[in-house]
């Protein structure tokens, strides 16, 4: 069984991807061909927001959006201890300082309260300015950007949303009329939201890729420049220090077949799949020795999932020793199945971030690095191989 089946989907799209791969090759307008405008403008629409800008990867399209906004030296940027890399790591790379946010143990990501603790505890040093927080949609579940919006507009601050994993979900919120609900599209909730085409990620391409949204002219304009050398008005005219993030031709046509499967059948897939997965837990956990608890995600209410990972948590409740973690993917492997830990190490504890002074405590991601399980899980994923995981999983513990 695969992790992530990618193979399984070339499968399913190959006549379609081979295709659109030839034509690019037929073309000749290998950089900054017309598939890379034609996927923008079909990424802005379903999203939701007025300009989405591709680049080279979802590292260098928070990095985009760090310098469309300014942020750098003395500025504090806040970002949940529980993330990939990257999201912490582009703060560093633009001279601004990354402090650490606790996360919701049920829903993995930043915790508003501990946004506010982190807030007020920079504010006392007084050696930064309190500039962004980055909310990270983990494992494919948005964050809490009612309440993040808020604080970040009661303390001037912009929000960056990173939806490397979110691509896909959605929150259902008020209209801007006033006039009932809408379900509100993941890449939508930051002043400048971004997505990664990572292949692993819920809208992958074959290779790296990125994008950068927002509504806001002035920045998108800025963003285009910084994508291609701080480029003026034409190519060798350079007004600025930028970068060389662009999305070649080729992954923008790939993604945009890719795109449509997504729209049409994947993403419903996957959240079939994902409460198939629950069930099954939630009808197996009796069997299970008292000694262990298995904690299923949590969707919030009006909130969907993207499911980059079916992510659970192993617990050994207080007082009954610790639960050995390797040892559990070491006899599930045995039995053919991967798993994975998404995080290992709270971005607090990494070794690049030493330096880095603390300003709040994380018990929750501290936590989650030690309990979390993330299980198979794609759109080609069948109900037998879900079955078999669970199954698997119980009969192993
Ligand atoms: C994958 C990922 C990124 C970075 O994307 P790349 O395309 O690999 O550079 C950033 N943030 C999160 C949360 C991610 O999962």
């Amino acid at each position: 069984m695969e992790f992530r089946d990618l193979k399984k989907q070339y499968q399913a799209l190959k006549t379609d991807i081979d295709q659109a791969m030839v034509d690019v090759a037929t073309s000749g307008a290998y950089i900054m061909g017309s598939p890379v405008k034609e996927l923008e403008k079909e990424l802005a629409e379903y999203v939701g927001v007025k300009h989405c800008l591709s680049c080279a990867n979802g590292t260098d399209a928070l990095t985009l959006a760090l310098k469309a906004l300014g942020i750098g030296k003395g500025d504090a940027v806040f970002v949940p201890d529980f993330t990939f890399f990257s999201s912490a790591e582009v703060v560093s790379l633009e001279g601004a300082t990354p402090v650490f946010v606790d996360v919701d143990p049920r829903t993995f990501n930043m915790d508003p309260r501990s946004l506010d603790d982190a807030i007020r505890s920079v504010l006392d040093h007084m050696d930064l300015r309190p500039k962004a927080v980055i909310a990270v949609d983990l494992f494919g579940l948005p964050a809490n950007f009612t309440d993040i919006r808020a604080i970040a507009k009661r303390e001037g601050m912009y929000v960056i949303e990173d939806g490397a994993q979110g691509f896909g979900g959605s929150i259902r919120m008020p209209k801007a009329s006033g006039d009932g609900f809408e379900a509100r599209r993941a890449c939508s909730f930051g002043d400048i939201s971004t997505t990664s085409f990572f292949p692993a990620k819920p809208l992958g391409c074959y290779g790296d890729g990125g994008a950068v949204f927002t509504d806001n002219d002035e920045w998108a304009a800025l963003i285009e420049s910084y994508r291609v050398h701080g480029k003026g008005s034409f190519k060798y005219d350079n007004v600025r220090i930028g970068l060389n993030s662009r999305l070649d031709t080729l992954q923008a046509a790939i993604l945009r077949i890719k795109f449509r499967a997504f729209k049409e059948h994947e993403l419903a897939d996957v959240n079939k799949m994902a409460e198939y997965y629950t069930q099954l837990f939630d009808g197996m956990t009796k069997f299970l020795k008292k000694e262990i608890q298995i904690t299923t995600p949590y969707i919030p209410d009006g909130y969907t999932s993207s499911w980059a990972q079916y992510t659970i948590q192993l617990s050994v409740p207080s007082g009954n020793g610790t639960f050995n973690r390797e040892a559990l993917q070491a006899k599930l492997k045995a039995k053919g199945i991967p798993s994975m830990v998404y995080y290992p190490t709270p971005m607090s504890q990494q070794t690049a971030f030493k330096e880095v002074h603390s300003y709040a405590l994380t018990p929750n991601a501290q936590n989650l690095a030690k309990c979390v399980l993330s299980l198979p899980m794609h759109p080609y994923i069948t109900r037998e191989e879900v079955r078999q995981v669970v199954e698997t999983l119980i009969s192993s513990l």
